[in-house]
Protein backbone atom coordinates (compact mmCIF):
# COMPACT_ATOMS: atom_id res chain seq x y z
CA UNK A 1 0.00 0.00 0.00
CA UNK A 2 2.99 2.20 -0.77
CA UNK A 3 2.61 4.56 -3.76
CA UNK A 4 6.40 2.45 -4.74
CA UNK A 5 6.02 -0.58 -5.06
CA UNK A 6 9.33 -1.70 -4.52
CA UNK A 7 10.87 0.90 -3.08
CA UNK A 8 12.31 -0.64 -0.34
CA UNK A 9 13.40 -4.14 -1.71
CA UNK A 10 17.37 -4.43 -1.41
CA UNK A 11 19.04 -4.90 -4.98
CA UNK A 12 20.76 -7.92 -5.45
CA UNK A 13 24.46 -6.12 -4.01
CA UNK A 14 22.87 -5.49 -1.32
CA UNK A 15 21.54 -8.58 0.30
CA UNK A 16 24.54 -9.44 2.27
CA UNK A 17 24.07 -5.96 4.43
CA UNK A 18 22.20 -6.24 7.25
CA UNK A 19 18.46 -4.19 6.70
CA UNK A 20 17.83 -1.38 8.56
CA UNK A 21 14.70 -2.70 9.89
CA UNK A 22 17.33 -5.01 11.87
CA UNK A 23 19.27 -2.74 13.77
CA UNK A 24 18.20 -0.90 16.86
CA UNK A 25 16.90 2.48 16.36
CA UNK A 26 18.12 5.28 17.95
CA UNK A 27 18.35 9.08 18.34
CA UNK A 28 21.03 9.45 15.57
CA UNK A 29 19.96 6.47 12.91
CA UNK A 30 15.53 6.80 13.85
CA UNK A 31 15.61 8.64 10.41
CA UNK A 32 16.86 6.13 8.41
CA UNK A 33 13.91 3.77 9.46
CA UNK A 34 11.57 5.79 8.05
CA UNK A 35 10.02 4.82 5.04
CA UNK A 36 9.77 8.66 3.78
CA UNK A 37 8.75 7.81 0.63
CA UNK A 38 5.71 6.76 2.38
CA UNK A 39 5.77 8.94 4.64
CA UNK A 40 5.09 11.77 1.86
CA UNK A 41 2.41 9.54 -0.30
CA UNK A 42 0.04 8.33 2.98
CA UNK A 43 0.73 11.79 5.43
CA UNK A 44 2.41 14.68 3.70
CA UNK A 45 0.41 15.00 0.94
CA UNK A 46 -3.35 14.45 3.09
CA UNK A 47 -1.92 16.85 5.15
CA UNK A 48 -0.97 19.02 2.23
CA UNK A 49 -4.70 18.87 1.27
CA UNK A 50 -6.06 19.55 4.42
CA UNK A 51 -4.54 22.75 4.69
CA UNK A 52 -5.54 23.90 0.97
CA UNK A 53 -8.74 22.56 1.74
CA UNK A 54 -8.86 26.12 4.19
CA UNK A 55 -9.31 28.33 0.90
CA UNK A 56 -10.49 26.38 -1.60
CA UNK A 57 -14.17 26.35 -1.73
CA UNK A 58 -16.22 22.94 -1.78
CA UNK A 59 -18.87 23.13 -4.62
CA UNK A 60 -21.68 20.79 -4.15
CA UNK A 61 -20.79 19.25 -7.78
CA UNK A 62 -17.39 18.84 -6.57
CA UNK A 63 -18.19 16.74 -3.44
CA UNK A 64 -20.65 14.47 -5.39
CA UNK A 65 -18.24 13.88 -7.83
CA UNK A 66 -15.12 13.01 -5.03
CA UNK A 67 -17.76 10.85 -3.21
CA UNK A 68 -18.89 8.86 -6.64
CA UNK A 69 -14.84 8.75 -7.21
CA UNK A 70 -14.01 7.22 -4.16
CA UNK A 71 -16.62 4.55 -4.15
CA UNK A 72 -14.97 3.77 -8.09
CA UNK A 73 -11.65 3.97 -6.40
CA UNK A 74 -12.33 2.17 -3.67
CA UNK A 75 -14.19 -0.67 -5.24
CA UNK A 76 -11.39 -0.85 -7.56
CA UNK A 77 -9.10 -1.68 -4.60
CA UNK A 78 -11.88 -3.96 -2.78
CA UNK A 79 -13.17 -5.50 -5.46
CA UNK A 80 -9.98 -5.93 -7.81
CA UNK A 81 -7.07 -5.75 -5.72
CA UNK A 82 -8.36 -7.72 -3.19
CA UNK A 83 -11.24 -10.33 -4.58
CA UNK A 84 -10.05 -10.56 -7.74
CA UNK A 85 -6.27 -10.60 -8.12
CA UNK A 86 -5.16 -11.55 -4.61
CA UNK A 87 -7.94 -13.90 -4.07
CA UNK A 88 -9.24 -14.90 -7.74
CA UNK A 89 -12.51 -15.44 -5.96
CA UNK A 90 -14.05 -14.73 -9.25
CA UNK A 91 -13.36 -14.14 -12.90
CA UNK A 92 -13.16 -10.86 -14.55
CA UNK A 93 -13.34 -9.90 -18.32
CA UNK A 94 -10.34 -8.15 -19.73
CA UNK A 95 -12.41 -4.61 -19.97
CA UNK A 96 -13.30 -5.09 -16.36
CA UNK A 97 -9.68 -5.77 -15.34
CA UNK A 98 -8.98 -3.08 -17.03
CA UNK A 99 -11.51 -0.78 -15.11
CA UNK A 100 -10.14 -2.20 -11.76
CA UNK A 101 -6.68 -1.78 -11.98
CA UNK A 102 -7.10 1.63 -12.96
CA UNK A 103 -9.49 3.01 -10.25
CA UNK A 104 -7.51 0.89 -8.03
CA UNK A 105 -4.30 2.92 -9.16
CA UNK A 106 -6.38 5.62 -8.23
CA UNK A 107 -6.62 4.85 -4.66
CA UNK A 108 -2.43 5.19 -4.46
CA UNK A 109 -2.30 1.85 -2.39
CA UNK A 110 1.12 0.44 -4.41
CA UNK A 111 0.64 -1.82 -7.40
CA UNK A 112 -2.01 -4.81 -7.59
CA UNK A 113 1.06 -6.70 -7.73
CA UNK A 114 3.05 -5.39 -4.63
CA UNK A 115 -0.52 -5.24 -2.78
CA UNK A 116 -1.72 -9.10 -3.48
CA UNK A 117 1.76 -10.76 -2.74
CA UNK A 118 1.78 -8.74 0.85
CA UNK A 119 -1.79 -9.47 1.40
CA UNK A 120 -1.48 -13.20 0.51
CA UNK A 121 1.43 -13.12 2.64
CA UNK A 122 -0.81 -11.63 5.33
CA UNK A 123 -3.70 -14.48 5.42
CA UNK A 124 -0.94 -17.66 4.84
CA UNK A 125 1.18 -15.94 7.88
CA UNK A 126 -1.80 -14.36 10.18
CA UNK A 127 -0.29 -12.91 13.31
CA UNK A 128 3.00 -13.91 12.76
CA UNK A 129 6.08 -12.14 11.78
CA UNK A 130 6.01 -13.26 8.62
CA UNK A 131 2.13 -11.26 8.27
CA UNK A 132 3.55 -8.01 6.75
CA UNK A 133 1.01 -5.96 9.03
CA UNK A 134 0.42 -8.48 11.86
CA UNK A 135 -2.26 -6.44 14.17
CA UNK A 136 0.01 -8.49 17.63
CA UNK A 137 2.66 -5.57 16.68
CA UNK A 138 0.20 -3.18 17.65
CA UNK A 139 -2.74 -1.70 16.26
CA UNK A 140 -1.38 1.41 15.00
CA UNK A 141 1.41 -0.85 13.68
CA UNK A 142 -1.26 -2.90 11.31
CA UNK A 143 -2.71 0.64 10.42
CA UNK A 144 0.07 2.72 9.32
CA UNK A 145 3.24 1.88 11.11
CA UNK A 146 4.48 -1.09 8.80
CA UNK A 147 4.07 1.35 5.85
CA UNK A 148 5.84 4.26 7.88
CA UNK A 149 8.76 2.32 9.02
CA UNK A 150 11.43 0.33 6.87
CA UNK A 151 10.37 -3.37 6.85
CA UNK A 152 13.01 -6.08 5.77
CA UNK A 153 11.11 -7.45 2.91
CA UNK A 154 13.00 -10.82 3.08
CA UNK A 155 10.96 -11.38 6.79
CA UNK A 156 7.77 -10.67 4.86
CA UNK A 157 6.46 -14.22 4.41
CA UNK A 158 6.53 -16.21 0.63
CA UNK A 159 3.67 -16.52 -1.68
CA UNK A 160 2.87 -17.22 -5.07
CA UNK A 161 2.09 -14.32 -7.71
CA UNK A 162 2.90 -16.42 -10.82
CA UNK A 163 -0.81 -16.53 -11.77
CA UNK A 164 -0.27 -12.38 -11.42
CA UNK A 165 2.63 -12.78 -13.35
CA UNK A 166 0.73 -14.17 -16.25
CA UNK A 167 -2.05 -11.27 -15.95
CA UNK A 168 -0.79 -9.19 -18.74
CA UNK A 169 -3.18 -6.62 -17.34
CA UNK A 170 -1.48 -6.73 -14.09
CA UNK A 171 2.27 -6.88 -15.39
CA UNK A 172 1.02 -3.41 -17.12
CA UNK A 173 0.04 -1.97 -14.51
CA UNK A 174 3.31 -2.55 -12.29
CA UNK A 175 5.42 -1.08 -14.47
CA UNK A 176 3.17 1.68 -15.33
CA UNK A 177 2.30 2.39 -11.84
CA UNK A 178 3.69 6.11 -11.50
CA UNK A 179 1.81 6.98 -14.86
CA UNK A 180 -1.19 5.24 -13.62
CA UNK A 181 -1.40 6.96 -9.98
CA UNK A 182 -1.04 10.65 -11.29
CA UNK A 183 -3.44 9.93 -14.35
CA UNK A 184 -6.03 8.20 -12.02
CA UNK A 185 -5.07 9.62 -9.10
CA UNK A 186 -4.70 13.51 -9.56
CA UNK A 187 -5.22 14.38 -12.96
CA UNK A 188 -8.86 12.37 -13.90
CA UNK A 189 -10.75 13.39 -10.86
CA UNK A 190 -9.46 17.34 -11.85
CA UNK A 191 -10.25 16.82 -15.54
CA UNK A 192 -13.95 16.22 -14.54
CA UNK A 193 -14.97 19.02 -12.40
CA UNK A 194 -12.70 21.28 -14.13
CA UNK A 195 -13.87 20.45 -17.41
CA UNK A 196 -17.43 19.39 -15.84
CA UNK A 197 -17.89 22.46 -14.05
CA UNK A 198 -15.20 24.96 -13.89
CA UNK A 199 -13.94 23.64 -10.76
CA UNK A 200 -10.21 22.78 -11.49
CA UNK A 201 -8.49 23.19 -8.29
CA UNK A 202 -11.55 21.68 -6.08
CA UNK A 203 -11.20 18.53 -8.10
CA UNK A 204 -7.55 19.07 -7.43
CA UNK A 205 -8.20 18.66 -3.88
CA UNK A 206 -11.42 17.44 -2.83
CA UNK A 207 -11.80 14.25 -5.63
CA UNK A 208 -8.14 14.29 -5.63
CA UNK A 209 -5.56 14.66 -2.71
CA UNK A 210 -8.53 14.22 0.16
CA UNK A 211 -10.40 11.56 -1.46
CA UNK A 212 -7.02 9.50 -2.15
CA UNK A 213 -6.80 10.04 1.91
CA UNK A 214 -10.15 8.60 2.24
CA UNK A 215 -9.74 5.90 0.78
CA UNK A 216 -6.43 5.02 1.73
CA UNK A 217 -7.14 5.35 4.98
CA UNK A 218 -10.54 2.82 4.52
CA UNK A 219 -8.12 0.16 3.56
CA UNK A 220 -5.64 0.54 6.22
CA UNK A 221 -8.81 -0.19 8.61
CA UNK A 222 -9.03 -3.76 7.06
CA UNK A 223 -5.77 -4.35 8.53
CA UNK A 224 -6.06 -2.67 11.55
CA UNK A 225 -9.46 -2.44 12.47
CA UNK A 226 -10.76 -5.63 10.84
CA UNK A 227 -8.49 -7.19 13.71
CA UNK A 228 -9.43 -5.80 16.50
CA UNK A 229 -13.03 -4.84 16.46
CA UNK A 230 -16.18 -7.14 16.70
CA UNK A 231 -16.91 -10.84 17.06
CA UNK A 232 -15.58 -14.11 15.57
CA UNK A 233 -18.22 -16.42 14.54
CA UNK A 234 -16.07 -18.69 12.99
CA UNK A 235 -12.67 -18.92 14.48
CA UNK A 236 -11.44 -17.47 17.55
CA UNK A 237 -7.76 -18.80 16.83
CA UNK A 238 -6.52 -15.77 15.12
CA UNK A 239 -7.17 -12.10 15.48
CA UNK A 240 -9.65 -11.28 12.06
CA UNK A 241 -12.91 -10.11 13.42
CA UNK A 242 -16.71 -8.92 11.63
CA UNK A 243 -17.56 -5.65 12.51
CA UNK A 244 -20.94 -3.39 10.91
CA UNK A 245 -18.36 -0.45 11.34
CA UNK A 246 -15.59 -1.99 9.91
CA UNK A 247 -17.72 -2.66 6.65
CA UNK A 248 -19.03 0.20 6.72
CA UNK A 249 -15.65 2.15 6.50
CA UNK A 250 -14.55 -0.07 4.46
CA UNK A 251 -17.10 -1.06 1.43
CA UNK A 252 -18.23 -4.57 2.98
CA UNK A 253 -14.90 -5.79 3.90
CA UNK A 254 -15.25 -5.77 7.74
CA UNK A 255 -16.64 -9.45 7.73
CA UNK A 256 -13.17 -9.96 8.32
CA UNK A 257 -13.64 -12.94 10.41
CA UNK A 258 -15.34 -15.05 7.48
CA UNK A 259 -12.95 -13.59 5.40
CA UNK A 260 -10.32 -15.29 6.87
CA UNK A 261 -12.22 -18.70 7.41
CA UNK A 262 -13.56 -18.57 3.47
CA UNK A 263 -11.00 -16.35 1.24
CA UNK A 264 -12.10 -17.49 -2.09
CA UNK A 265 -15.35 -16.68 -1.42
CA UNK A 266 -16.56 -13.50 -3.53
CA UNK A 267 -19.01 -12.31 -0.58
CA UNK A 268 -17.45 -10.90 2.80
CA UNK A 269 -20.51 -10.89 3.94
CA UNK A 270 -23.32 -13.46 3.90
CA UNK A 271 -26.80 -12.51 5.23
CA UNK A 272 -28.83 -10.17 2.51
CA UNK A 273 -29.12 -7.68 5.44
CA UNK A 274 -25.34 -7.31 5.85
CA UNK A 275 -23.78 -4.09 4.31
CA UNK A 276 -20.82 -5.39 1.49
CA UNK A 277 -21.40 -3.03 -2.17
CA UNK A 278 -17.96 -4.90 -3.19
CA UNK A 279 -20.15 -8.42 -2.89
CA UNK A 280 -23.37 -6.22 -4.94
CA UNK A 281 -20.75 -4.63 -7.78
CA UNK A 282 -19.09 -7.77 -8.50
CA UNK A 283 -22.69 -9.58 -8.43
CA UNK A 284 -24.48 -6.62 -11.02
CA UNK A 285 -21.10 -7.07 -12.89
CA UNK A 286 -21.99 -10.62 -13.33
CA UNK A 287 -25.18 -10.21 -14.26
CA UNK A 288 -23.72 -7.30 -17.36
CA UNK A 289 -21.69 -10.12 -18.26
CA UNK A 290 -18.00 -8.33 -16.92
CA UNK A 291 -17.70 -10.89 -14.08
CA UNK A 292 -18.22 -15.13 -14.28
CA UNK A 293 -17.36 -17.90 -12.27
CA UNK A 294 -18.59 -16.27 -8.83
CA UNK A 295 -16.82 -18.46 -5.64
CA UNK A 296 -18.77 -19.18 -2.68
CA UNK A 297 -18.57 -21.63 -0.40
CA UNK A 298 -21.03 -24.28 0.60
CA UNK A 299 -23.29 -22.69 3.36
CA UNK A 300 -23.11 -26.35 4.60
CA UNK A 301 -19.42 -25.80 5.37
CA UNK A 302 -20.30 -22.21 6.37
CA UNK A 303 -22.35 -23.60 9.19
CA UNK A 304 -19.82 -26.10 10.46
CA UNK A 305 -17.55 -23.30 11.21
CA UNK A 306 -20.04 -21.39 12.99
CA UNK A 307 -21.00 -24.63 15.04
CA UNK A 308 -17.99 -25.52 15.84
CA UNK A 309 -17.14 -21.91 17.44
CA UNK A 310 -20.87 -21.83 19.35
CA UNK A 311 -19.83 -25.04 21.04
CA UNK A 312 -16.37 -24.05 21.47
CA UNK A 313 -18.29 -20.90 23.27
CA UNK A 314 -20.66 -23.74 24.80
CA UNK A 315 -17.60 -25.80 26.26
CA UNK A 316 -15.93 -22.45 27.80
CA UNK A 317 -19.32 -21.51 29.71
CA UNK A 318 -20.03 -24.83 30.75
CA UNK A 319 -16.04 -25.42 32.34
CA UNK A 320 -16.82 -22.10 34.72
CA UNK A 321 -20.13 -24.06 36.12
CA UNK A 322 -20.15 -26.13 39.44
CA UNK A 323 -21.56 -29.71 37.79
CA UNK A 324 -20.58 -31.47 41.55
CA UNK A 325 -17.71 -33.82 42.46
CA UNK A 326 -17.05 -36.48 39.60
CA UNK A 327 -18.38 -39.58 40.71
CA UNK A 328 -15.30 -41.60 40.54
CA UNK A 329 -13.85 -38.93 42.91
CA UNK A 330 -16.44 -39.21 45.46
CA UNK A 331 -15.47 -41.64 48.65
CA UNK A 332 -16.99 -44.70 49.20
CA UNK A 333 -19.17 -44.85 52.14
CA UNK A 334 -20.51 -48.35 54.27
CA UNK A 335 -24.43 -47.79 54.15
CA UNK A 336 -24.31 -48.86 58.15
CA UNK A 337 -21.82 -45.76 58.09
CA UNK A 338 -24.27 -43.53 56.34
CA UNK A 339 -27.19 -44.70 58.50
CA UNK A 340 -25.24 -43.68 61.35
CA UNK A 341 -23.62 -40.59 60.29
CA UNK A 342 -27.54 -39.12 59.67
CA UNK A 343 -28.57 -40.45 63.33
CA UNK A 344 -25.82 -38.24 64.97
CA UNK A 345 -27.55 -35.10 63.18
CA UNK A 346 -25.70 -34.68 59.54
CA UNK A 347 -28.15 -34.27 56.91
CA UNK A 348 -27.10 -37.26 54.35
CA UNK A 349 -29.70 -38.44 52.02
CA UNK A 350 -28.92 -41.53 49.31
CA UNK A 351 -30.65 -40.84 46.23
CA UNK A 352 -29.49 -43.53 43.69
CA UNK A 353 -26.27 -44.48 45.67
CA UNK A 354 -25.39 -41.24 45.57
CA UNK A 355 -24.75 -39.68 48.71
CA UNK A 356 -25.55 -35.98 49.64
CA UNK A 357 -24.74 -33.45 52.11
CA UNK A 358 -28.25 -31.42 52.50
CA UNK A 359 -27.43 -30.01 56.04
CA UNK A 360 -27.42 -26.38 55.10
CA UNK A 361 -30.57 -26.63 52.37
CA UNK A 362 -33.12 -28.57 54.47
CA UNK A 363 -34.66 -24.79 55.79
CA UNK A 364 -34.71 -23.72 52.26
CA UNK A 365 -36.12 -26.49 50.17
CA UNK A 366 -39.18 -25.88 48.69
CA UNK A 367 -40.85 -28.89 49.42
CA UNK A 368 -40.84 -28.04 53.13
CA UNK A 369 -38.22 -29.62 55.89
CA UNK A 370 -40.63 -32.05 57.08
CA UNK A 371 -40.51 -33.64 53.54
CA UNK A 372 -36.96 -33.40 52.53
CA UNK A 373 -35.66 -34.76 56.40
CA UNK A 374 -38.32 -37.98 55.99
CA UNK A 375 -35.87 -39.45 53.63
CA UNK A 376 -32.29 -38.44 55.71
CA UNK A 377 -30.74 -42.15 56.29
CA UNK A 378 -32.78 -43.81 53.90
CA UNK A 379 -32.71 -44.59 50.04
CA UNK A 380 -34.69 -41.53 48.73
CA UNK A 381 -34.59 -42.54 45.25
CA UNK A 382 -37.94 -43.10 44.53
CA UNK A 383 -38.97 -40.35 46.81
CA UNK A 384 -36.64 -37.57 44.54
CA UNK A 385 -37.94 -38.74 41.60
CA UNK A 386 -41.69 -39.05 41.79
CA UNK A 387 -42.72 -41.33 44.27
CA UNK A 388 -43.54 -38.16 46.47
CA UNK A 389 -42.72 -35.42 44.27
CA UNK A 390 -40.90 -36.02 40.67
CA UNK A 391 -37.94 -33.10 40.93
CA UNK A 392 -37.27 -31.07 38.04
CA UNK A 393 -34.04 -30.75 36.25
CA UNK A 394 -32.57 -27.68 38.35
CA UNK A 395 -33.47 -29.97 41.10
CA UNK A 396 -31.11 -32.53 39.98
CA UNK A 397 -28.63 -30.31 39.13
CA UNK A 398 -28.74 -28.35 42.62
CA UNK A 399 -28.19 -31.97 43.91
CA UNK A 400 -25.55 -32.89 42.22
CA UNK A 401 -23.20 -29.74 43.85
CA UNK A 402 -24.20 -31.65 47.10
CA UNK A 403 -22.53 -34.77 46.73
CA UNK A 404 -20.38 -36.21 49.18
CA UNK A 405 -19.89 -39.88 48.65
CA UNK A 406 -20.86 -43.06 47.11
CA UNK A 407 -23.04 -46.19 49.00
CA UNK A 408 -21.49 -49.29 48.90
CA UNK A 409 -22.88 -52.86 49.85
CA UNK A 410 -26.58 -53.69 49.73
CA UNK A 411 -29.42 -53.02 47.34
CA UNK A 412 -27.43 -50.08 46.18
CA UNK A 413 -24.68 -52.09 44.52
CA UNK A 414 -26.23 -52.27 41.15
CA UNK A 415 -27.39 -48.14 41.20
CA UNK A 416 -23.49 -47.72 42.22
CA UNK A 417 -22.76 -50.02 39.35
CA UNK A 418 -25.12 -48.28 36.85
CA UNK A 419 -23.91 -44.85 37.95
CA UNK A 420 -19.97 -46.13 36.75
CA UNK A 421 -20.77 -47.04 33.58
CA UNK A 422 -22.94 -43.86 33.32
CA UNK A 423 -19.74 -41.97 34.30
CA UNK A 424 -17.35 -43.46 32.61
CA UNK A 425 -19.83 -43.20 28.92
CA UNK A 426 -20.18 -39.21 29.72
CA UNK A 427 -19.32 -37.34 26.61
CA UNK A 428 -16.44 -34.99 27.10
CA UNK A 429 -15.93 -31.43 25.50
CA UNK A 430 -11.92 -30.80 23.89
CA UNK A 431 -10.97 -29.83 27.54
CA UNK A 432 -12.07 -33.21 29.12
CA UNK A 433 -15.53 -31.55 31.02
CA UNK A 434 -17.96 -33.85 31.07
CA UNK A 435 -20.70 -32.95 29.17
CA UNK A 436 -23.83 -33.83 31.52
CA UNK A 437 -27.39 -32.90 29.46
CA UNK A 438 -30.91 -32.03 30.76
CA UNK A 439 -31.97 -35.32 31.92
CA UNK A 440 -29.06 -37.04 32.67
CA UNK A 441 -28.07 -36.35 35.85
CA UNK A 442 -27.00 -39.88 37.67
CA UNK A 443 -29.64 -39.03 40.81
CA UNK A 444 -32.31 -39.13 37.42
CA UNK A 445 -34.45 -42.25 37.04
CA UNK A 446 -35.68 -42.78 33.55
CA UNK A 447 -39.16 -42.87 34.41
CA UNK A 448 -41.43 -41.08 37.03
CA UNK A 449 -41.72 -44.02 40.00
CA UNK A 450 -45.44 -44.14 40.85
CA UNK A 451 -45.38 -45.70 44.23
CA UNK A 452 -43.41 -44.51 47.48
CA UNK A 453 -42.50 -47.60 49.51
CA UNK A 454 -39.33 -45.72 49.97
CA UNK A 455 -41.00 -43.20 52.00
ZN1 LIG B 1 -6.87 -9.72 7.54
ZN1 LIG C 1 -8.12 -10.99 2.02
Amino acid sequence: MSSKPDASRPRAADTKKVHIADTQMTRQNWYKHVNWLNVTFIIGIPIAGCIQAFWVPLQLKTAIWAVIYYFFTGLGITAGYHRLWAHCSYSATLPLRIWLALVGGGAVEGSIRWWARDHRAHHRYTDTDKDPYSVRKGLLYSHLGWMVMKQNPKRIGRTDITDLNEDPVVVWQHRNYIKVVLTMGLIVPMLVSGLGWGDWYGGFVYAGILRIFFVQQATFCVNSLAHWLGDQPFDDRNSPRDHIITALVTLGEGYHNFHHEFPSDYRNAIEWHQYDPTKWTIWTCKQLGLAYDLKQFRSNEIEKGRVQQLQKKIDQKRAKLDWGTPLDQLPVMEWDDYVEQTKNGRGLISIAGVVHDVTDFIKDHPGGKAMIKSGLGKDATAMFNGGVYYHSNGAHNLLSTMRVGVIRGGGEVEIWKRAQKENSEYVRDETGQRIIRAGQQVTKMPEPIPTADAA
